[in-house]
């Protein structure tokens, strides 16, 4: 394995922005991985794990440390009944890929979160989620190399601490692993899951296939996000996480907006927020049962409520199409105009809503 010196981050970045790693390197197996993490105690050098670089934002100044991309392929059935399948993909397989296979053969439970770029590995990290459907829902085991031991691990999901866009892996054992292999736990004679109000809408009395659900995602999506690889307007999805709040919260937000903006707004909140049955379950075991009625409310009506739709700052700009998503407009936007605007966004929300925004995309080199 070759670990190369001074490596521009941006072309491995969704946003394709950021400076140079010190070092880089490129793993296929756990033998490579050993010799990286040996390099970098050699080294005393901070690690970084990267997967397909589409929820990261990477400083201008880089990364002064030995980022390790995770490129191993292969997609295997190690389990096949009349119910279901168990399938062994490889972290650094395109998830769309994935997803394009099992809608394929039929089987369910990816087909909602069709058209996320970004490898497989990084699907366990911020449990990946989108139109009703969530990675932890599917995900029966991970396979990680850990960083200090040197083993190989096999954690079933139950031990993997999945959550709205958590788990293990970005929080209590943030940079501890790599993760090499995920198993999928896909059903073969599953139902739709039409939660989402536009795929209701759409499939109103029908009972689509996985295929239909999936084009009509795809269809979705485009309107909302410009898919890096084509649109060439680089960003990295949401970059503000919709916030859950206790039923006394959503009432004060209820209030503010209706000081700020009038009733017309707090109806348009009311029509837009939603109870989502996978947080409440990921919830639960930390809440109490009387705190149960959380609500999620799009940030993406908050920022548009506050009038920042056409924000720009440099060459970020806000996608008008869905405000949740910042973009490289110019294609040499920094990461400090990101940031700025980001900033300016989630002061301006917090100042007109009392709701402070969490960023998604992780910041590298800040
Ligand atoms: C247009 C667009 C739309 C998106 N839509 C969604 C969406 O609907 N829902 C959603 O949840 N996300 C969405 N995202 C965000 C992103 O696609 C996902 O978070 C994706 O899973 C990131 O994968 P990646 O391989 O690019 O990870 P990276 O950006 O490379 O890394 C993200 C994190 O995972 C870690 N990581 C990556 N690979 C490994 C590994 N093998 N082992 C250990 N750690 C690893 C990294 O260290 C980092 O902490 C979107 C992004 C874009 C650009």
């Amino acid at each position: 394995m070759q670990i190369q010196e001074s490596v521009l981050l941006a072309p491995y970045t969704s946003f394709k922005i950021g400076g140079v790693a010190r070092w880089f390197c490129v793993v296929g197996d756990q033998f490579d991985a050993l010799e990286a993490y040996e390099f970098a105690k050699n080294h005393q050098l901070k690690t970084f794990v990267l997967g397909g670089g589409s929820n990261i934002l990477v400083s201008d100044e880089g990364f002064n440390g030995l980022v390790i991309k995770v490129v191993n392929k292969g997609i295997e059935v190690i389990n096949n009944n009349d119910n279901d399948v168990l399938l062994k993909v490889a972290s650094g397989e395109v998830w769309d890929e994935v997803v394009k296979f099992a809608v394929k053969n039929n089987w369910w439970g990816i087909e909602n979160l069709s058209r996320i770029p970004g490898s497989t590995g990084a699907i366990a990290v911020q449990n990946v989620g989108a139109y009703g459907q969530e990675a932890s829902k599917v995900i029966e085991s991970v396979a990680v190399f850990n960083k200090e031991t040197h083993q190989i691990l096999n954690l079933p999901a139950a031990n993997c601490g999945f959550a709205y866009r958590q788990s293990i892996f970005n929080s209590a054992d943030k940079g501890k692993h790599i993760i090499f292999n995920i198993v999928f736990k896909l059903e073969k004679n599953g139902k739709p899951n039409l939660d989402y109000r536009d795929l209701k809408m759409k499939f109103q009395g029908q009972s689509p296939k996985p295929d239909q659900i999936r084009q009509e995602i795809i269809a979705i999506r485009d309107k909302k996000f410009p898919f890096p690889k084509e649109a060439k307007l680089g960003n990295a999805g949401s970059f503000f996480k919709n916030p859950i709040l206790s039923p006394e919260a959503y009432q004060a937000l209820k209030d503010r907006v209706l000081g700020e903006f009038g009733k017309e707004k707090v109806d348009e909140l009311e029509k837009k927020k939603f109870l989502d049955s996978t947080i409440l379950t990921a919830v639960k075991i930390v809440l109490k049962e009387n705190q149960l009625n959380l609500v999620k409310v799009p940030a993406a009506f908050l920022i548009d409520l506050c009038g920042l739709k056409n924000l720009q700052s440099g060459g970020a700009g806000i996608n008008p199409n869905q405000p949740l998503v910042i973009i490289n407009q110019t294609g040499q936007a920094t990461a400090r105009d990101v940031l700025n605007l980001a900033n300016i966004v989630r002061q301006t929300v917090l100042a007109k809503t009392g709701i402070e925004l969490q960023f998604e995309p992780e910041l590298i080199g800040f």
